[in-house]
């Protein structure tokens, strides 16, 4: 085994110098060389885990998971970068390196064939440095599709980990947290400066921990409903809630369709959508009139 790990700045630049490669802007490579900041990821996860890592680049977190946790499944788009892994991580057998677009991966195909061999009673987490310019899809693709992963340890972008855990009222709340909030509880853990990369990105970022909720905090008779509706309500912020969601309506007769709406769910129209927290969405949503028009679509 190497003598240093892979997160330092020598190693990290040695190893892109050996294959002969740049980190890539166009797919978010910024690699990790902090180990404190690794090691507070990785101490979050209990050592029985089996961990989904999406983009593990060079290695550097793959590597101190590997040194933890039960079994590392890590999902990585470029191939460049997956001929390092497979050299600087062949000493460790359980760690399985798939060459994917994460945002294509068949979640429950990979459950079956690569997490259940390990016992389906282990707790699967996703462990990440995210690449940015996808972190809200992947995100919401985890929380709706990957149902088995219980909780993810993730770094993002500071202010996308601001709004995916805002309350409601502040400038940060929008569609994305009552998204979020709908199927995990959310946490910001720690900001994180852009020295602890290699480059560094131009932004501040954070480390954000999700825990799936068993049940959803607000019961609606159809999610697409209630996602429609809070889409529709921060689409135009200045606007009053009333005049946002009369977009959902066919324009016959939407203003007093929308007005009987808003009174049956006992909710004040010409308040703003920001003033709105989840539950009182639900009520609008399970008040919603037949005729409302959505299209499947999260955020
Ligand atoms: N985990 C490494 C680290 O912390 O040093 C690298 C993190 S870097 C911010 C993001 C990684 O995600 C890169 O290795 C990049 O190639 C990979 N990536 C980008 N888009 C991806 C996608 N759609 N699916 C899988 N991996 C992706």
């Amino acid at each position: 085994m190497h003598e240093h790990p892979i997160y330092t700045q020598t190693r990290t630049k040695q190893l892109l110098a050996t294959y002969g490669l740049r980190a890539k802007k166009s797919l978010g490579q910024h690699f990790m060389i902090d180990g404190n900041v690794l090691r507070a990821m990785v101490a979050a996860v209990p050592p029985e885990a089996v961990v989904i890592e999406i983009g593990p680049g060079l290695g550097a977190l793959t590597e101190q998971l590997a040194q933890r946790v039960h079994a590392v499944v890590a999902v990585e788009i470029d191939v460049h970068m997956v001929r390092v892994l497979q050299d600087v991580l062949a000493p460790y057998a359980h760690v399985h390196i798939v060459h994917a677009d994460v945002l294509r991966i068949q979640w429950q195909q990979l459950y079956t064939e690569m997490i259940a061999p390990y016992g389906a009673e282990r707790p699967v987490y996703v462990v990440a440095n995210l690449p940015y310019y996808v972190t809200t899809p992947i995100v919401l693709a985890l929380l709706r599709d990957a149902v088995f992963v219980r909780t993810a340890i993730v770094m993002m972008q500071e202010e996308v980990c601001a709004r995916m855990t805002a309350s409601p009222c502040t400038k940060a709340y929008g569609s994305l947290s009552i998204a979020i909030a709908y199927y995990a509880h959310a946490h910001m853990m720690r900001t994180i400066p852009a020295t602890a990369f290699y480059p560094p990105p131009h932004v501040q970022s954070a480390v954000m921990r999700l825990d799936r909720r068993d049940i959803p905090p607000v019961m609606v008779h159809d999610e697409q409903v209630l996602f429609a509706l809070v889409r529709a309500a921060f689409a135009h912020r200045r606007k009053t809630l009333s005049n946002n969601i009369a977009s959902l309506l066919p324009d016959r007769d939407a203003k007093a369709v929308c007005a009987e709406w808003l009174r049956a769910a006992g909710i004040d129209g010409q308040r703003r959508g920001e003033t709105l927290d989840i539950a009182q969405f639900a009520a609008l949503a399970n008040h919603a009139p037949a005729v409302l028009r959505t299209d499947g679509a999260m955020i």
